[in-house]
């Protein structure tokens, strides 16, 4: 297709994970939605970005419950040939001083940007294919030596397939040696160690994540020199780029000229969690945003727009969830009643088990299957907190048959189907632990009504009892006790005074409801608007 924006920079996008096809297993979560999402948006509307990833043999987990309603992990290898093509590119990394080829593959399949990965299973590597098996697996040594072949192999990659590149899109700290590999081609050049930090710097931009501390990558120096991460950078050196231990999330910022955080509420926390760092990029909000062909029913937002029958559409939706559940888990919903969606990454600050903490308002509400609740949501596979929140879940489908069902190994298909049948999104981190939220998006534009704390992307787009419901007021509290107490009780008194009544008592209301949802979020929480907002607010000079 004819790139419509030559002017415009050249961007390459680097992100460890690519949510594209539910048949293309290379993402974990809400990371690899977005840079999915960005990738077809880049694709639709002719933006010239590539994207750089990693070809993984196993990809993330997937997550099963046992008989015991215990979550357990398993891996097989997928045979991704039938998508990729065969570049012919194979660039070298050193890893533990020993040389490791990366195979460049392209994917293009899935109306996507053009998408190099990088592979290292190949019969030279020896003892290293396995460094490209899993997404997130294993420990520091080994993540570290899969983001050496995401960040170096990517930058070789480029030089290798001849694309000329203006900006370097770092989405999260995972991509930052490919910054060290920028600035080692500056110093073989020449430059010292300042003047190629600072003419990189130039060249590159920083998406940060999570606003949990602990969820911020970091390694002690010793381990990066042992794996020949620090491309001949001395600890003094390193320390003055990421810290010591070395935060890949502060290194990011201090090698980029601009970062942005994925929402504006979650700008304004995460300068807040930098501001100790010096000699930072500055923190813009530019908030996440969903490509609406792969999310959202074009029959919701045509009906909405054109007064048509909105119920009886969503209905069509809701019937194919209450399918759904039932071929997974035997489970028969009741199409009339209320239905909440709710799946997350199984953390303990997502509160997954906050509805039920009420049992004397919630366990009659159930058991009359006035509500029921469709979970889902995969705990990282190292995370025995986060399988036990999952087997909470398990249990209440249980404690609650036909009113509660938790579907296993949360993906694409099962994101898809929730965010489209559900008649309810629920959503209820403890604030402002929530960057984004894309989910929420993705219900909001099928005119499934958010009922949400305030926090990731819904202070952008919530008019209370308008077009979804907020509950805690933005209430923060540093005592997780206090904080919980007071949304538990915000939640129970919005969902039996206001989501109940309008749900069962005035139907005209709650379908007003959805019209406004789906019309008030389609435009600027498409990925049209946060592609205009990168490169307008981040790729652009000046
Ligand atoms: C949309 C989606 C996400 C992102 O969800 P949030 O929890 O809202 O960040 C994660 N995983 C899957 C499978 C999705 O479809």
């Amino acid at each position: 297709m004819a790139n419509t924006h030559t002017a415009l920079p050249r961007v390459a996008y680097f992100c460890m994970e690519y949510g594209l096809d539910n048949r293309f297993k290379a993402y974990a979560g809400g990371l690899g939605i977005l840079a999915g999402d960005y990738m077809k948006g880049a694709k639709d509307y002719e933006y010239p970005i590539v994207g750089i990833g990693i070809k993984w043999k196993q990809g993330y987990t997937d997550q099963m419950i046992d008989a015991k309603g215990q979550p357990y992990d398993t891996y097989h290898n997928y045979n991704y040939e039938e998508f990729l093509e065969d570049t012919g590119v194979t660039v070298t990394v050193d890893i533990r001083k020993r040389p490791v080829q990366c195979k460049v593959w392209k994917l293009d399949r899935f109306g996507n940007a053009p998408l190099y990965l990088l592979d290292t299973d190949l019969p030279e590597n020896g003892e290293d294919p396995w460094i490209t098996g899993q997404l997130y697996g294993w420990f520091g040594e080994e993540r570290i030596a899969q983001e050496i072949v995401l960040g170096v192999g990517g930058v070789r990659a480029l030089r290798a397939l001849g694309i000329d590149v203006d900006v370097y899109h770092f989405n999260e700290g995972h991509a930052l040696f490919a910054g060290f590999e920028l600035m080692r081609e500056k110093r073989v050049q020449g430059a010292t160690f300042e003047e190629a930090w600072t003419k990189s710097r130039e060249q590159i931009v920083f998406t940060t994540h999570t606003p949990v501390v602990q969820g911020n990558e970091s390694h002690p120096i010793d381990r990066l020199l042992y794996m020949g991460a620090n491309m001949d950078m001395t600890p003094a050196q390193l320390k003055k780029i990421g810290g010591d231990p070395f935060n890949m999330t502060v290194g990011g910022l201090r090698l980029s000229r601009k970062s942005n955080a994925v929402a504006q509420l979650h700008g304004v926390t995460a300068n807040d969690m930098w501001k100790h760092v010096t000699g930072r990029s500055d923190i813009i909000g530019i908030t996440n945003a969903i490509h609406l062909p792969t999310w959202v029913d074009a029959d919701m937002i045509q009906t909405a727009e054109n007064g048509g029958d909105l119920w009886a559409a969503h209905l069509k939706n809701k019937r194919a969830l209450v399918q759904f559940v039932k071929d997974r888990t035997g489970v028969e919903l009741l199409a009339d009643n209320l239905i909440i969606g709710f799946s997350r990454r199984a953390v303990p600050y997502k509160r997954s088990d906050l509805i039920f903490s009420k049992p004397d308002i919630i366990d009659p509400l159930l058991r009359d299957r006035k509500i029921q609740i469709v979970f889902s949501g995969r705990a990282h596979p190292l995370d025995d907190t986060g399988k036990a929140i999952a087997a909470n879940l398990v249990a209440m489908s249980k404690k609650y048959p036909g009113a509660v069902v938790f579907l296993e190994n949360y993906d694409m298909t099962i994101g898809a189907a929730l965010t489209r049948g559900s008649d309810v999104w629920l959503n209820n981190p403890r604030r402002p632990k929530e960057a984004s939220g894309t989910s929420g998006m993705k219900a909001a534009m099928n005119g499934v009504l958010n009922l949400s704390i305030l926090d990731g992307w819904w202070p952008e787009a919530c008019e209370h009892g308008v077009n979804g419901w907020q509950f805690g007021d933005g209430f923060e509290h540093a005592d997780e006790s206090i904080l919980d107490a007071h949304d538990r009780d915000a939640l129970y008194r919005v969902l039996t005074q206001e989501v109940l009544p309008t749900y069962y008592d005035h139907p005209a209301k709650w379908v007003d409801m959805m019209r406004a949802s789906i019309l008030g979020t389609k435009e600027y929480f498409g990925v049209k608007r946060m592609l205009e907002e990168y490169y307008e607010l981040l790729y652009k000079k000046g």
